[in-house]
């Protein structure tokens, strides 16, 4: 029985004559390395699947079905993966029949070609240098999966320390206004402002701890491609989520007609949303107008907002996309720092993409592409 370890890193040979494929295996036995023999295609492929470090096939050994069912296969395997083949081709001139062979082999992609005859020493080292490549691709797998356990991990502290602490923060808002309604006739003017102190902080957690969630919810999209939906739409349930900012500032709006697009309706709401809450609430003295437009690039829409707010300095225009990133006090402007790390993150989620355009003082133009819907 092979350990995990021996499965992962042994060689698989292929050759259709016993005498090839034993030569082979004593060949790599010399050389410490642990070998199989297959009898056939298909159980090269069962063992495949089990396990292993490299391949080695002796070219008539495999058939142009086999090739294809191997290359379906190997289209198979886990991004970090890439089995490593070496051929054994036969002797002779190149003629077109070797040629197609060879041609036909290359679509196994991490593949080497030795040609006959074989120096044994050869064969070893051929068999060495793929097993390190192979090693290698391990090696990356074991990063892969620490970074998302360890991802997976924070995420969870994330979502828990948000969601657990909304109740005592909301019980300190609540008691602290209770507690003002109630007693703030027997405070003196410091006992009052230390009230309004603890009250605010409240308020401003609250915040923080909602948007947190929120940036935590933005992750949890399944892998699935979701059905089209029509943005009109989700601009609408935006507009109205805005609708007291909206009054308030008397923005001039103007948007063409929105598409369709691939997309939970909730995540593009949200990227409405937070960037449309911004261009309103980083408006400078004039009246705040606002565009939003589309235009279809290949297989994405690119959307458009556009404000003629303060504008962003060229040095921030991609630190502002990060958590709790911020180039306002809180007494400036009111805020978390998390709108724009939700919509980087759901961008991200739908393989899109979001960057600003802006200068301080002319406004700013903020972008973002998601794959477009109906074909
Ligand atoms: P918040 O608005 O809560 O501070 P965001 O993540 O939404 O957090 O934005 C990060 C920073 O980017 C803001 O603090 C602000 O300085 C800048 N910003 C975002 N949108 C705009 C905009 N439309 N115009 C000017 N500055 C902006």
């Amino acid at each position: 029985m092979y350990s995990h370890s021996d499965l992962e890193l042994r060689v698989l040979i292929l050759a259709p004559t016993g005498r090839d494929a034993l030569l082979l295996s004593q060949t790599l036995a010399s050389s410490n390395i642990g070998a199989q023999i297959c009898s056939s295609p298909a159980e090269l492929m069962q063992m495949l699947e089990e396990g292993g470090g490299a391949v080695m096939v002796a070219e008539e050994g495999l058939s142009s079905e086999d090739v294809s069912n191997l290359a379906i296969w190997l289209m198979s395997q886990p991004a970090w993966a890439d089995m490593p083949f070496i051929v054994i081709t036969s002797r002779g001139r190149a003629n077109a029949a070797t040629a197609q062979k060879a041609q036909e082999l290359q679509v196994l992609g991490n593949v080497t070609f030795l040609e006959r005859p074989v120096r044994p020493e050869t064969v070893a080292a051929a068999v060495r240098t793929a097993l390190r490549a192979r090693m290698r691709q391990y090696e990356i797998r074991r990063r892969q999966e620490t970074l998302a356990r360890v991802n997976s991990d924070l995420e969870q502290f994330a979502y828990s320390a948000s969601h657990d602490l909304q109740e005592p923060i909301r019980n300190i808002a609540i008691y602290s206004e209770l507690l003002n309604r109630r007693y703030g006739n027997v405070l003196d003017e410091r006992g009052k402002e230390f009230l309004d102190y603890v009250n605010e902080g409240a308020r401003r957690m609250e915040a923080l701890v909602q948007d947190l969630l929120a940036y935590t919810k933005a992750a949890s999209i399944a892998d699935e491609v979701p059905e089209p939906v029509d943005a009109e739409k989700a601009l609408q349930a935006a507009l109205s989520n805005l609708a007291e900012a909206i009054r308030q500032s008397d923005v001039q709006m103007n948007f063409g007609k929105l598409p369709v697009v691939r997309m939970r309706e909730v995540h593009l709401q949200q990227l409405f949303q937070n960037l449309i809450g911004n261009a309103i609430k980083y408006r400078s003295q004039e009246r705040p107008q606002l565009s939003i437009s589309s235009e279809r690039s290949d297989s994405s829409w690119l959307f458009s907002i556009r404000d003629n707010g303060i504008g962003i300095s060229p040095e921030y225009k991609e630190k502002i996309f990060g958590l709790f990133k911020r180039l306002h006090g809180n007494d400036q402007y009111e805020g978390t720092g998390i709108g724009l790390a939700i919509c980087q993150r759901i961008v991200d989620r739908y393989r899109g993409r979001i960057w600003v355009e802006s200068e301080p003082g002319k406004g700013s133009t903020f972008f973002f592409t998601i794959p477009a819907g109906g074909g």
